[in-house]
């Protein structure tokens, strides 16, 4: 078995001070994905994605979609 230097034991939310429980937390918030402006119709899309609106990708329409708003 491992032998780890450190050792996680449950610990009572009153002995967890604020300050710690904050730092602790400081690295859990979720982020946007990153999202872009499509070049095509001015629509925020998510980066490295076909635009579902216009469907183009790198200014060339790859797939169809039904109503097309410019
Ligand atoms: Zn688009």
């Amino acid at each position: 078995m491992l032998k780890l230097d450190i050792q996680l034991f449950a610990v009572p939310f009153r002995k967890v001070s604020k300050t710690r429980k904050r730092m602790r937390r400081s690295h859990n918030a979720l982020d946007l994905p990153g999202m872009i402006k499509c070049p095509t119709c001015g629509e925020m899309i998510k980066a490295h994605r076909v635009c579902p609106k216009c469907g183009s990708y790198k200014g060339k329409t790859v797939i169809e979609t039904t109503k097309e708003e410019a």
